[in-house]
């Protein structure tokens, strides 16, 4: 088989994934600190993400779906759990029985599927007031799960990432739940949860977005490190006259001769056309703004007065996920989860 390099990738930095998540671990005290590597790890890849964390500590992972922990069975070995946050469909059912993984039971009718079929230990989703997933904190919770066997209860918060009234209520919700139903352990909090402070960790934190140099909170600014820096390479350098136009539906036009280079990104592969005349890219430390429209697979950006950026040169997209979101109005979990699937992932 050919081995294909692509004129895109992913550089990720394993240092800065296991700093982040040491950093979260240790904002929850005692609790254990797992892993959100739903999405593929948003977007980073779920098996390298999984693989790395489990070699730093880690023994706790969250996936969304039974198609998504089937890919990662084979790493679920003695003390390491993963749960399926959406539980156990009809027609998850058989997979799921014969899983190492194990459901998040959601509804009652989910309970009920698991209860007939015997399945043995599970999680259970409480909803506290998101009114998401999970069964109603008002509804009798402990005689709806009586007789199961829950590894984890959990609840997930709504407005974590700012300050309000319903993550106390949330807080104070669950803490009730607690002293009502059995489980062997208790868990709460994702990434900004976690840095509301040990209240909100129980026995186990549930992080996502932060592990991946997502910053939820203020109080996890210079705290939480970059983990993915996308680069493209340059396709073509070309010159724009002064008043010749770039790209699709001509806007922008040159207000001077310039020099651009056309970058081998688009948005399909996830780098969207919000960044057009907004998106920058960097190379040794000069600022290179996007020039005109975002293409499927194209984007160019202005090097005037950078001779030495030619073609097949890599540069960096600007993609801190705080500025990111901040100059595309993209949220930081969809700058990550967009990430396409022809970039090459690349770990250092
Ligand atoms: C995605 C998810 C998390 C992680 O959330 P972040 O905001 O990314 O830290 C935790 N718990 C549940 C139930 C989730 O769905």
């Amino acid at each position: 088989m050919t081995e294909f390099s692509a004129p895109l990738r992913l550089r990720m930095d394993e240092g800065a994934l296991l700093s982040n998540w040491r950093w979260l671990k240790r904002q929850g005290g005692d609790a254990a600190c797992g892993a959100a590597i739903k999405a593929d790890g948003y977007g980073l890849g779920a098996v390298e993400v999984m693989r790395r964390l489990l070699g730093a500590g880690c023994r706790d992972f969250f996936v969304s779906n039974w198609a998504e922990a089937a890919v990662l069975e084979p790493l679920v070995t003695e003390g390491v759990s993963l749960s399926v946050l959406h539980g156990v469909r009809e027609e998850d059912l058989a997979v799921a029985l014969a899983s190492r993984a194990r459901p998040v039971l959601c509804t009652e009718w989910q309970i009920a599927r698991w209860r007939h079929a015997g399945g043995g230990p599970c999680d259970v989703m409480v909803d506290t007031g998101m009114n998401r997933l999970g069964l109603d904190w008002r509804g009798d919770v402990p005689a709806r799960l009586a007789g199961l066997e829950i590894a984890t209860l959990m609840s997930h918060l709504a407005c974590a990432d700012e300050d309000g009234p319903l993550s106390p209520a949330q807080l104070e919700r669950f803490s009730a739940l607690r002293g009502q139903v059995k489980a062997a352990r208790y868990s709460l909090a994702n990434s900004a949860g976690i840095c509301m402070g040990a209240d909100y960790a129980f026995d186990m934190t549930r992080p996502g977005i932060a592990l991946y140099g997502g910053v939820p909170r203020r109080e996890a600014a210079g705290h939480i490190r970059q983990v993915v820096v996308p680069e493209a390479q340059v396709l073509q350098r070309r010159r724009v006259r002064a008043g010749d136009t770039i790209g699709y539906n001509a806007t922008y036009r040159a207000p001077k001769d310039m020099q651009i280079a056309v970058l081998n990104l688009g948005y399909a592969d996830g780098y969207l056309r919000c960044f057009s005349g907004r998106g920058s890219m960097s190379a040794g430390g000069r600022h290179l703004p996007v020039v005109g429209r975002i293409s499927m697979d194209l984007t160019a950006v202005d090097v005037s007065g950078l001779p030495d950026i030619s073609e097949e040169d890599w540069l960096e997209v600007d993609y801190k996920l705080v500025d990111a979101a901040a100059a595309s109005g993209l949220s930081q979990y969809e700058l990550l989860t967009g990430l396409g699937a022809r970039f090459d992932r690349v770990w250092r």
